[in-house]
């Protein structure tokens, strides 16, 4: 592709991975058109503060990715709100629910996520709950403005999150997990644990291994409660639904794509179409250190994906091999996580004092990833140190007494 090519790139979400490309397009001097099509009202915002402070004070300014100006300036076109429904890859256009055609040269698919809806019976009910986009926020907010008796169904991130807030607002909180632990997909027993300790020292209730079998309807078909897998009655006034995330791939499989668990793409992100990329949460890409294919939902995943797109779009050359990292604030504990730990086969806890705690996690004695809590300087070395090409060893760790930053300082002396 020029750097002036005529019908440019066509961004289809205008979330955080969209965002980020169409940012890192300009700064790496591509001149050519730059349309949005983007099915949220406004302008892109970051979805993480939406379970955190968003959800307390509702300032969207805070939550903004960037002013009006920005797009203005840099000659972003922005189609909000504005639905993508077909890709023509013959012709290289996009058709919107409002009967726009939008040709592209590059055509790169940042379409997100939405949330799982479990076949649970009586889901529908009107007080029932979501928490994705700022709109959910909003209404959570509202809902929150009296006191209530709240089921969360799903203890990961996003439950876990929402948890911690209501209970800081003297509600009622049970959060009902199927997993035997919580954040299970994501984070190591033993920090799962920490985590299951901390938030009944908050005072929400955590029921663990028992699913929510149905939604209890009254007789205004509102919920009232939910009963679980093992009859238990749990009365409430409302539900967040937080069991996880789907990619939007229907788009893509409609075009004929690739997609398995996401939208297939290389190690450069492109998909089957050497005119069509995809990123962030809607993407699957080939390990690095595995190879097969994952799917990361996170900020920096989205982000670094984007900024790699905006390389290769403008001549240069690259392939996506960042270490993932991530982080969830839950009240005053903000868990960070370096590299990915699917595969352990052995965790090392270490404490640390007051509610310094970390997890490292190994495969076949060598490191994969560390989990941290409340401590930014031991999550900042565990990236330095997985960002190396030589593996990191138990035994190296051990040697350091786990003392991360002083194995990594020691390392770079060396290099
Ligand atoms: C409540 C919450 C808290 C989170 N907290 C954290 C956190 O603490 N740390 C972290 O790293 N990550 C967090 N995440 C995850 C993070 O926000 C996502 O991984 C990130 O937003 C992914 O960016 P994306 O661009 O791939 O998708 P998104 O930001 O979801 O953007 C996709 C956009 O595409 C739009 N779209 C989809 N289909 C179409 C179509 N056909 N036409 C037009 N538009 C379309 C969607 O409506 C959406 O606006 C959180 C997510 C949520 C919801």
């Amino acid at each position: 592709m020029t750097p002036d090519s005529s019908n440019g790139v066509v961004i289809i979400g205008t979330g955080q991975g969209g965002f980020q490309l169409a940012a890192c397009l300009r700064q790496e001097g591509f001149e050519g058109p730059i349309t949005m099509i983007g099915d949220e009202p406004g302008l892109p915002y970051q979805r993480p503060p939406l379970s955190k402070a968003y959800l307390k004070d509702g300032r969207v300014e805070t939550i903004q990715l960037r002013p009006g100006s920005f797009y203005e300036r840099n000659a972003i076109r922005m189609m909000v709100p504005e639905r993508a429904i077909r890709i023509d890859r013959e012709q290289g256009l996009v058709e919107t629910l409002t009967g726009g055609l939008v040709d592209y040269d590059h055509l790169v698919l940042a379409t997100g996520a939405r949330n799982a809806v479990p076949p649970i019976p009586g889901l529908d009910a009107a007080n029932i709950f979501g928490l994705r986009t700022s709109v959910d926020a909003d209404r959570l907010r509202d809902r929150l403005a009296v006191r209530r008796r709240i089921v969360v169904i799903g203890g990961g991130f996003i439950g876990l999150e929402f948890a911690a807030v209501a209970i800081s607002g003297s509600h009622d909180v049970t959060v009902v997990e199927a997993a035997s632990r919580l954040m299970a997909r994501a984070i190591s027993p033993a920090m799962s644990e920490h985590f299951r300790r901390f938030h009944e020292a908050l005072g929400t209730r955590i029921v663990l291994g028992t699913g929510v079998a149905e939604v209890i309807l009254g007789s205004d078909g509102a919920a009232h409660g939910v009963r679980l897998t093992d009859g238990t009655e749990l009365p409430c006034d409302m539900i967040l639904l937080a069991a996880g995330v789907r990619p939007n791939v229907e788009l893509a499989q409609t075009a004929g794509l690739t997609v398995d668990n996401g939208i297939v793409v290389d190690s450069t992100l492109l998909t089957d179409d050497p005119a069509i990329s995809a990123l962030g949460d809607c993407a699957a890409f080939p390990d690095p250190v595995g190879g097969s294919l994952i799917r990361l939902e996170s900020v920096q995943a989205a982000s670094d994906q984007a900024r790699l797109i905006a390389r290769r779009l403008t001549g240069k050359h690259t392939s996506y091999d960042a270490v993932p990292w991530f982080w969830s604030d839950q009240a005053d504990w903000k868990l960070q996580i370096a590299g990915l730990g699917t595969g352990a086969d052995e965790d090392v806890a270490v404490e640390q004092i007051g509610a310094r705690k970390l997890v490292f996690r190994f495969k076949m004695g060598q490191l994969l990833a560390v989990e941290t809590i409340n401590s930014a300087g031991e999550h900042m070395a565990a990236r330095q140190l997985l960002r190396r090409s030589q593996p990191i060893t138990r035994a190296m760790l051990e040697e350091w007494k786990f003392d991360l930053g002083g194995l990594a300082k020691a390392l770079k002396e060396l290099s």
